[in-house]
């Protein structure tokens, strides 16, 4: 690596260590010509990877698109952006490991809902309602239910008083009285 103060292609690495949950590696380096110390950045390059649209088309995956959106999820919760971070890169790894380099928009929908609702109930329940079209509250509710395998009435209306808390559109019809 070229020392950025007298320019030398001569360094040695004094430190390495992995950052965001080992997406990255962070090196401090010594220029062995005039001692300045700096600090490289290592991470996988994530460009080739593609996501396939609803409509058949390819877009190139972005990280800050997926990062944004479960930030706006996680708005005025007690969640750090680190957690934020590790939550994204989780979600990535796993779409690696289950596709190559073309995903389904659908997938990474999905795969992000299922993060949020191990993290945190309004988060997820905000994330689908921003990114996830459902027909109406009453389907929300059926799947949010399947989700957490708790289909009692209590919880029908937790999830509903969040979902309008959150900013869910009025539904179309008023959930029937179970
Ligand atoms: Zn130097």
């Amino acid at each position: 690596m070229r020392c950025p103060s007298c320019s030398e292609d001569d360094d040695k690495v004094l430190e390495s260590r992995a950052v965001r949950g080992g997406a990255a590696i962070r090196r401090r380096r010594v220029c062995n010509r005039c001692g300045h110390r700096f600090t490289t950045y290592e991470e996988v390059l994530r460009d080739s990877l593609m996501v396939v649209k609803r409509d058949g088309r390819l877009e190139e995956f972005s990280r800050a698109k997926l990062e944004n959106g479960i930030q706006r999820s996680c708005l005025k919760l007690p969640i750090s952006r680190q957690k934020v971070a590790s939550v994204v890169d989780d979600i990535i790894e796993e779409l690696e490991n289950r596709y190559d380099l073309e995903i389904p928009a659908q997938a990474i929908g999905d795969l992000a809902m299922e993060e949020l609702l191990k993290l945190d109930e309004v988060a997820y329940v905000r994330y689908a309602s921003i990114y996830r079209h459902f027909e109406n509250l009453e389907q929300f509710v059926k799947e949010a239910h399947l989700l957490r395998k708790a289909p009692d009435a209590a919880a029908a209306e937790t999830v509903a008083a969040s979902a309008a808390a959150a900013g869910t559109p009025p539904a179309p019809r008023k959930v029937p009285a179970p």
